[in-house]
């Protein structure tokens, strides 16, 4: 089986959303008496490659460690949107782009985790382009979200910072999506090494009761 790496490195050089407190890991002088050595860490919960639950926008709703395990290692579905999008932050992903995969590759399978593979990963190093100045990068567009809800799938996910674009202002994706219980995967990397169909997601989240959302590391296992 190959397994390939969905994550970002988490440190103090990762791009945070505009506004976050930073992530920050304190270190032990040295090791102790005992031979141990450890940090302290402190992070938003939406930092990095992470999940979204539903109560990060639905009060009461589902908190990252509410979400059973059955939700978080699902079949994968890739849309590969590389060429559409060709680098252009105001891109958004619509339904009728997800209706013309469905043409090529068959009805997304309800329960699916869908990827959504824009390329932006390639610039996650460098703030201004990964978050744009004024805010911008490519997304979901709230009727390919609203489709996707209606196919059954278990979760959306991206390789920028959010699901939503960077451009948006009615967040329709995220009000359209956790409302009806599917979470999101956001700050992904490597996308362009999974497969259109065929790969099983693995969203390793931090168990954390309240959270909504948590650090993930996120395995895509190839057949
Ligand atoms: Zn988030």
């Amino acid at each position: 089986m190959k397994v390939v790496d969905l994550t970002q490195t988490l440190d103090e050089r990762t791009v945070l959303w505009p506004g976050s407190e930073p992530f920050t890991a304190v270190a032990d002088d040295g090791y102790d008496a005992d031979g141990y050595w450890s940090r302290h860490l402190s992070t938003p919960e939406h930092a990095g490659t992470h999940l979204d639950a539903p109560i990060h926008c639905v009060p009461g709703g589902a908190a990252v460690g509410d979400i059973p395990a059955e939700q978080l290692v699902r079949p994968a579905v890739r849309i590969d949107a590389r060429a559409l999008c060709g680098g252009d932050p105001s891109w958004v992903l619509r339904a009728a782009d997800v209706e013309a995969w469905e043409a090529e590759h068959g009805r997304v399978p309800e329960g699916a985790a869908v990827l959504l593979c824009t390329g932006w990963d390639a610039y996650r190093t460098d703030p201004a382009a990964y978050l744009g100045e004024p805010l911008g990068f490519p997304g979901y567009g709230g009727d390919a979200a609203a489709l996707l809800v209606e196919r059954g799938a278990a979760g959306l996910g991206i390789d920028t910072l959010g699901v939503d674009a960077g451009a948006s202002t009615d967040h329709a994706v995220h009000r359209t999506a956790l409302p009806a219980g599917l979470w999101h995967l956001e700050g992904l990397v490597r996308l362009d090494a999974v497969p259109d169909t065929g790969a099983t997601l693995v969203v390793g989240a931090l168990r954390l009761p309240g959270a909504s959302g948590a650090p993930a590391r996120v395995f895509a296992l190839l057949p």
